[in-house]
């Protein structure tokens, strides 16, 4: 996992508690948690926290941190093994692993500590990620850890996965949240590395199971905004019955754009704007057209 959030408000209904798993089949060019995506854990490196003391340019087995002036203790990235050893001892966080590996009861001794709160607002356990479902043994055990004691669960999923691992964790979830991009699979190819041949499939099957699903898009300007892909969405969705009933849609933020220079990546999509309200009006009134439940934001 690369992080646990507690009391979270927009993944799912009341406080919850959101696990989120390393590592994503798919690769969107806006992804604004680009950590989320490799499954191997990662060494971050944050210039402006940085206090130049050269420790961990010390410390590195692999030789692999080079001063580099402005841009302070810069890593090799091929040289480097992710030990970690760069992070344990940096004195201002400025070097962070990302990701580590966690048992389920480590997950749920941290769950357990809000459970008051779970019952007072009907909250719960949301899996998210990166992909929860591409570690799917590991998703059924924690559902099934948290319906024991009588935890509402929910699963953030992008749709990419065999339909095997829906069926391992779907008697354990009360809800699904289902990432719709693009209908067009050519230009889904293009923006996510995948065909959504998959995805669609298996929102067709899930909507057969009687777990409630709310559909999520990510709305980015220029790439999936057509009126076009969102009369698209809305029509496929409303045509898979009284189990999706509801499409959130999720306005694009530029909030992970420093987040790929952290972990050496360079991001494709620079900051394309936010998204106007007359625009979100608009897709609004499509989905809302199908006879959904057409909602921005999420929750
Ligand atoms: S994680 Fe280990 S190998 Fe990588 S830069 Fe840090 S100390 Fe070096
Ligand atoms: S140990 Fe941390 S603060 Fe010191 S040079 Fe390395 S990254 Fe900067």
């Amino acid at each position: 996992v690369f992080d646990v959030e507690r009391f979270a408000l927009d993944d799912g209904p009341g406080i919850r508690t959101v696990v989120f798993f390393k590592g994503c089949p798919l690769k969107c060019t806006w992804c604004c948690n680009p950590e989320s995506q490799s499954r191997s854990t990662e060494v971050a490196y944050s210039e402006k926290k940085c206090i130049r003391c050269g420790k961990c340019a010390i410390i590195c087995p692999k030789h692999a941190i080079r001063f580099s002036g402005s841009k302070g203790y810069q890593i090799n990235r091929e040289q480097c093994d992710a030990c970690g050893l760069c992070a344990e001892i940096c004195p201002s966080k400025a070097k962070e692993i990302i990701g580590r590996y966690v048992t389920v009861r480590e997950i749920m001794d941290d769950v357990k500590k809000d459970a008051i709160f779970y019952r007072r607002t009907g909250g719960g356990v949301t899996l998210s990620g990166g992909e929860p479902l591409i570690q799917s043994a590991f998703a059924k055990e924690l559902l099934e850890a948290c319906k024991s004691i009588g935890l509402s669960t929910a699963i953030e999923t992008c749709g990419y996965a065999s339909w095997a691992n829906f069926e391992m964790v779907k008697a354990h979830t009360d809800l699904f949240y289902y990432d719709l991009k693009l209908m067009g699979d050519e230009l889904h190819k293009k923006c996510t590395g995948v065909s959504n041949k998959l995805v669609l499939e298996n929102l067709k099957k899930l909507s057969t199971v009687g777990t409630p699903i709310i559909v999520r898009v990510p709305l980015i300007p220029g790439i999936n905004d057509s009126l076009e892909n969102f009369r698209a969405i809305g029509s496929y969705s409303a045509s898979l019955g009284a189990n999706v009933r509801e499409i959130q849609i999720l306005p694009y933020h530029a909030l992970g754009i420093p987040k790929y220079e952290k972990i050496g990546r360079i991001c494709e999509v620079k900051s394309l704007g936010l998204s106007e309200e007359r625009s979100l009006e608009q897709h609004m009134k499509i989905i809302e057209g199908y006879g959904l439940k057409a909602v921005i934001g999420g929750r």
